[in-house]
């Protein structure tokens, strides 16, 4: 079955993209995973090619397209380097670069979307906290007006590109005891005094992207630096949240049917009893559950993916879209472990590090419980 949902202009995007992931991403892979970042050099490069605006408007430096087609074909080619470099690039192209464009004044458009899209200013975006993620209407975080400045203090946990964001959006509450009604959003500089990293977290995968701890101690920000309505950061975050959970069921979708594909070129090559396994019924069986599996969920994310073109989907079908394809990636990436046999189970094998990098997709993004009672809470009430 052909993919419909693209048109000329999103092939041309992809090989332009896959020729950036062939020679700039994949050949410094192994510098981001001793340094524990994507390196900056990607991030220019990226910049150069205008791949982290695609959102933003052409007059900041964006490439001016409001479609989201773009944004899946990027996660797709992103993903076959590896799921950190769509999930760092990802996060800022297509979870925060929403936020900058729509919830902003003209100054600040003007004042951070430069750098943004040339990828001289690497973001983050800052909700989950020591204390828990899943209840962010919780978070304790605290911004205290004094004078036109607003003081931070608090911490944060899980922050993709943390170590290396120069510009941070942190949720904070300005308005105590009232849970969803009052948190608010500011852009904490990366050079603020008072903020402090507490250095890489030791993932088990995802080697190339940075995933930091941030502290908040008395970061004064202008009055500048709000984002959005004073009080509005909750819904703002909520609204936001079915375009990141779309994202990371691309990624997932993506994913799976790349490492399907290395099982299956795997399983045609290696023999067993004097012939491939791939002969082997039990091998075809399995690849037929796995490739039906993919292709069904891959038919909802292109589904999902038009809705959102559309303005239709709704919170309930991105959060199916995640589940779903979180826990088709991980049927996908167990088994082909173990039709790689012990090779599988190697750290230098691609296929055990999809395996470990995958694991936190049925977490992040909220985890697969949070969106059972999305999906749940819609049906029900
Ligand atoms: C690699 C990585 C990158 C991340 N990037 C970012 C980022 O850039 N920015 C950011 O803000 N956050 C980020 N996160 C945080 C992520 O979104 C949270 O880890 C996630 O939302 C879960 O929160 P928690 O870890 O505090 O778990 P908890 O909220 O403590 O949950 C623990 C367990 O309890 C379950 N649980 C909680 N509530 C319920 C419920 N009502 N019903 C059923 N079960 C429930 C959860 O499903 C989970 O299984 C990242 C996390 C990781 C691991």
């Amino acid at each position: 079955m052909r993919r419909t949902i693209f048109e000329q202009e999103h092939d041309d995007f992809r090989s332009a993209v896959r020729t950036f992931v062939d020679r700039v991403v994949i050949p410094q892979d192994e510098l981001c995973r001793t340094q524990g970042e994507v390196v900056r050099d990607i991030w220019k490069a990226a910049g150069e090619s205008g791949l982290l605006g695609l959102c933003v408007p052409e007059e900041f430096g964006g490439a001016g397209v409001d479609d989201y087609r773009f944004n899946a074909v990027l996660d797709e080619e992103l993903t076959r380097a590896g799921l950190a470099y769509a999930c760092a690039l990802g996060v800022h192209t297509h979870v925060i670069a929403p936020y900058l464009v729509h919830l902003t004044t003209p100054a600040q458009r003007k004042r951070w979307l430069p750098g943004f899209c040339s990828g001289d200013l690497i973001a983050a975006v800052a909700m989950t906290e020591p204390s828990g993620g899943s209840d962010l209407a919780g978070l304790t975080t605290r911004a205290v007006k004094q004078g036109n400045e607003w003081v931070i203090n608090g911490s944060k946990i899980f922050i993709t590109n943390g170590a290396s964001a120069d510009l941070i959006i942190v949720a904070a509450r300005t308005e105590p005891g009232s849970r969803s009604k009052g948190i608010s959003l500011f852009v904490v500089e990366g050079d603020a005094p008072g903020l402090d990293r507490g250095g890489r977290l030791n993932k088990v995968g995802q080697p190339q992207g940075d995933t930091a701890e941030l502290y908040f101690s008395n970061v004064r920000v202008p009055e500048e630096n709000v984002i959005g309505e004073l009080g509005a950061g909750f819904p703002a975050m909520m609204k936001h949240l079915a375009q990141e959970r779309l994202a990371s069921a691309v990624c997932n979708i993506a994913h799976s049917e790349y490492v399907l594909e290395q099982a299956i070129a795997h399983v045609k090559q290696r023999e067993a009893f004097g012939a491939p396994i791939a002969a082997l019924q039990h091998t075809r069986f399995l690849i037929a559950d796995l490739a039906t599996e993919t292709r069904v969920a891959r038919t909802f994310v292109d589904a999902c993916i038009s809705a959102h073109l559309s303005g239709d989907l709704t919170a309930e079908e991105a959060a199916m879209a995640k589940l779903k394809t979180s826990e088709v990636q991980a049927t996908v990436v167990d088994a082909a472990v173990q039709m790689n046999g012990g090779m599988g189970y190697m750290r230098e094998s691609r296929v055990a590090q999809d395996w470990m990098d995958a694991r936190v997709t049925r977490i992040w993004a909220g985890t697969n419980e949070i969106m059972r009672e999305v999906i749940g809470r819609s049906m029900t009430r």
